[in-house]
């Protein structure tokens, strides 16, 4: 595992744990931390680098933030952009599992078939490599929804959903050398809780196991990606300063680290990452959820229980918790004709679309005037990225010095915005102020917190970095992979 015989010299490879959990913020982490509700998290800080705001990809939705981390590009590269969303070329609808009330409409087997049968194997696009394509040491992916590797694979489905029609009992797929999907495909072998209550498996508790038993057996590859998902539902349901989901994870965690001995033989032997995925934000206990069905109302709304549009409909709203995508259908209708109506809704703070001249428009709810941007030009922002920019900055809360861009409310604001227009669509994305949530027919209600949106409330994670004095270029996810595979290199 850690040492390997190279032409009579021994060369020594840390092997590298990243930790990825769920809606971890830096405030509760710090706030348990100090309670002493988080030891093995504060012992992995105290020995490390701490790191509070790294920026996530947008939409700030998990799928489509993984799948940003794992191939170093934007949805608008590798095609998912977001928990649900109109795939332009397949002229389809996708809904990877948004809550229990949407998935019954859009249809389980729908649902089901998007994220075990198509999300890997035909969804990510074939243009972009994932960290675990790119690179020929062996990785290991736990109980995450992105895996895409190079050897094929079967899962096994459970065998309620086969029995019900669900899913076929085999599903074929391409997996890292590594590789554990709940009680569908797992390291262990070991006898695994097959209920729905148990997730099938993909749970925190599980990715502990899986990761333990690399470590016993010797088998720990140079690059582990290990999922912990259950603080997010924790966090959704009781908002932001509950620190349950984090003193939970913490558990987990511990014996991962015993498993190496003790906790400083860890840390000597293996490099460890641990990364959030998005924030969330704490949801008003009045007037919370803004029904877009009310806002388009003059509109035809493709109904939910189909994934193809017919003539007839005009629109198409996928909700994204605190973003929505709307794609226009019908030709007679404008870019302005829906923005007019959005930008009557106060709690809707970003309301962007791109002309075919490549520009993208914002404008607000909330303010007036209008802002416009597109890649190359004169202005330099923060992370080196070039722009043109024209009309009111304060759209975005840009501020520039000279011509440098500064980001302010929206962190890496134009180029996460850029990345989540997809050219073949008339999409318009909206994003709804801290507070709010976005619903259509049959979206989810939070009633702690969410996320999805660009603020920076839903954006920044922190991040520990222990046994290693290294950082990515920029502290974004979407220069992860970059880091992780010259550290690799090394
Ligand atoms: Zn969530």
């Amino acid at each position: 595992m850690v040492e390997q015989m190279k032409e009579g010299t021994f060369i020594i490879h840390k092997p590298i744990i990243c930790l990825l959990i769920d809606s971890l913020m830096d405030t509760p982490l710090q706030e348990e931390i100090q309670a002493g509700r988080a030891p093995t998290l504060q012992f992995l800080r105290d020995n490390g680098t701490y790191f509070p705001r790294v920026v996530s990809s947008f939409p700030t939705m998990s799928v489509s933030i993984d799948t940003t981390m794992l191939t170093g590009e934007p949805p608008n590269k590798h095609g998912i952009y977001g928990l649900t969303y109109y795939h332009s070329q397949q002229k389809k609808v996708f809904n990877f599992g948004t809550g229990p009330k949407e998935i019954l409409f859009f249809g389980l087997k729908r649902v089901l078939h998007a994220a075990i049968m198509q999300l890997n194997q035909k969804l990510i696009s074939k243009d972009v490599e994932t960290i675990h394509e790119a690179t020929e040491k062996p990785t290991a992916a736990i109980n995450s929804m992105i895996y895409r590797g190079n050897q094929p694979a079967t899962l096994k489905t459970p065998w309620l959903a086969w029995l019900f029609g669900l899913l076929p009992r085999n599903v074929e797929t391409s997996v890292p050398s590594h590789f554990s999907f709940g009680s569908l495909f797992n390291i262990t072998k070991k006898s695994l809780p097959k209920t729905f209550l148990s997730k099938f498996g993909m749970n925190d508790h599980f990715s502990s196991m899986e990761i333990i038993s690399l470590i016993e057996e010797d088998k720990l590859p140079p690059l582990s990606l290990v999922y912990f998902p259950g603080n997010d539902t924790v966090v959704h349901k009781k908002g932001t300063s509950e620190g349950k989901g984090i003193k939970k994870v913490d558990e987990e965690i511990s014996p991962i680290l015993n498993a190496f001995g003790s906790w400083e033989e860890a840390i000597q032997k293996c490099n460890f990452i641990v990364l959030g995925d998005s924030g969330q934000t704490n949801m008003m206990k009045k007037d919370t959820y803004v029904d877009l069905r009310k806002i388009l109302r003059p509109y035809s709304i493709m109904p939910l229980s189909r994934d193809t549009p017919k003539p007839q409909d005009q629109l198409i709203i996928c909700v994204n918790e605190r973003m929505s995508y709307i794609t226009i259908l019908d030709d007679n209708i404008s870019y302005q004709d829906i923005v007019r109506l959005c930008k009557a809704e106060k709690k809707i703070d970003v309301i962007a679309w791109q002309t075919e001249d490549r520009w993208i428009h914002v404008v607000s709810g909330q303010t007036d005037g209008a802002l416009s941007f597109r890649p190359d030009g004169d202005y330099t922002d923060e992370y080196n990225q070039k722009w043109q920019l024209e009309g009111d900055i304060s759209i975005l809360d840009l501020t520039l010095d000279d011509h440098q861009i500064q980001y302010g409310l929206y962190p890496d604001a134009l180029s996460r915005l850029a990345g989540a227009m997809d050219p073949a669509s008339r999409n318009i994305i909206i994003t709804i102020s801290p507070g709010y949530e976005l619903v259509g027919k049959a979206s989810p209600k939070h009633k702690g917190a969410s996320h999805g949106s660009l603020h920076h409330l839903d954006s920044l994670v922190p991040m520990i970095v222990t046994g290693m004095d290294n950082q990515p270029e920029h502290l974004r996810l979407i220069d992860l992979k970059k880091w992780f595979l010259n550290l690799l290199q090394e």
